[in-house]
């Protein structure tokens, strides 16, 4: 098969590999489409550690075509999104329900989860991101990470829900749960960032206030009917024209989709006395918020999300039926679209801001 190795530092390229098979508890998906992540350029620019010879790309959407051993709910034919959600659901958090928090999950080793690999090169180890590689024409993943979907749904148009769209829905939808009727500060306006807005609305949010400093991004927001104000402002000047925009009070939910230095702090006091803030994102794992304990006393409540705190099975195939009844829009966010061989130009694009959502077509 054909797929996208990234063997260095910055460094991809297309290359042929032995077609992978499933072993006890996988399913070979034929891939149709991979968003683009944000992640992925973190991982080839090297700001996430990483092995290397990897297969980069890690929000799949496709056709099971091969089952693996002790896999009995799925078939040949089933249509799968491949999630970053790698859990066991043995360990001590998947007992809990916490499978985001999966104590075996296999963050950026590069393997599967009993820690090999399923690709190779001249024999030698190729890893894959997150269980999937999914710049690729097949990716071999843990059956608990495919989560099958209604067959009418487009796959060419909903990889995101492996992860950046799942991101930003669940953090407004199952982490916060935005009451009807709120209003709502995101910080960020790409790819995440919209699928939070997109998702405090689909819960009744009537008041959308997006922050970000690329004012492209914040006519998209507006154009899409996502946000119904947009400030091209940070740090005091953003919380100030929030509190303008909120009666004064701040808004009553704050999402920060951007973790840079400073972000958290804005979305923390630009929401009101007893409101939620909600970190969805970082830049950079050196990166610190602090915050005066008066915010605490006045009830602020400051929680986080990993992968929007969804449970796949439940959650995205959930998604995929509002989006198929027009009230999850989530193509509209979609801006650009690749050939397996446009993908180190797609990287590219991202890593320099020119694209929101990227889809590559496999
Ligand atoms: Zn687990
Ligand atoms: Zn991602």
């Amino acid at each position: 098969m054909r797929a996208a190795v990234s063997r260095g530092v910055g460094q991809i390229v297309i290359e042929e590999l032995p077609d992978p098979r499933p072993r006890a508890g996988e399913v070979r998906v034929r891939l149709v489409s991979s968003g683009i992540c944000h992640t992925d350029v973190s991982v080839l620019a090297g700001h996430l550690p990483s092995p290397r010879p990897i297969v980069l790309g890690h929000e799949g959407a496709g056709i099971v075509d091969e089952v693996g051993p002790g896999v009995d709910h799925f078939a040949v034919g089933d249509h799968v999104i491949c999630s970053i959600i790698t859990s066991c659901h043995s360990c001590f958090q998947c007992q809990r329900g916490e499978y985001v928090l999966c104590e075996r999950a296999v963050g950026f080793s590069g393997t599967m989860l009993d820690g090999t690999t399923r690709l190779e090169s001249a024999g030698e180890d190729v890893h894959t991101l997150f269980c999937q590689g999914s710049f690729a024409e097949y990716a071999v993943v843990p059956a608990s990470a495919a989560v099958r979907i209604r067959p009418d749904a487009p796959l060419e148009k909903l990889a995101g829900l492996g992860c950046a769209w799942s991101t930003g829905l669940g953090a407004a939808i199952v982490r916060a749960e935005v009451r009807p009727g709120s209003s709502v500060v995101v910080i960020g306006a790409g790819g995440v960032g919209l699928a939070t807005m997109m998702g405090a609305r689909a819960m009744g949010a009537t008041s959308v206030i997006a922050v970000d400093l690329a004012e492209h991004k914040l006519a998209r927001a507006e154009e899409l009917g996502l946000a119904t104000h947009t400030l091209s402002v940070s740090g005091e000047d953003a919380v100030a024209a929030i509190r303008e925009l909120t009666g004064g009070r701040g808004a009553d939910y704050g999402f920060d989709a951007v973790g840079a230095r400073g972000t958290l702090e804005t979305a923390l006091q630009g929401i009101r006395p007893g409101g939620l803030a909600v970190a969805i994102g970082v830049m950079d794992a050196a990166v610190t918020a602090t915050s005066d304990l008066f915010a605490f006393l006045m009830q602020k409540q400051l929680t986080g999300t990993y992968a929007g705190s969804i449970i796949p099975q439940r959650d995205i195939p959930a998604f995929v039926d509002l989006y198929m009844d027009g009230r999850l829009p989530l193509d509209s966010i979609i801006d650009a679209t690749y050939a397996l061989d446009d993908v180190p130009k797609a990287l590219d694009q991202l890593a320099a801001n020119e694209i929101t959502k990227g889809v590559v077509l496999l």
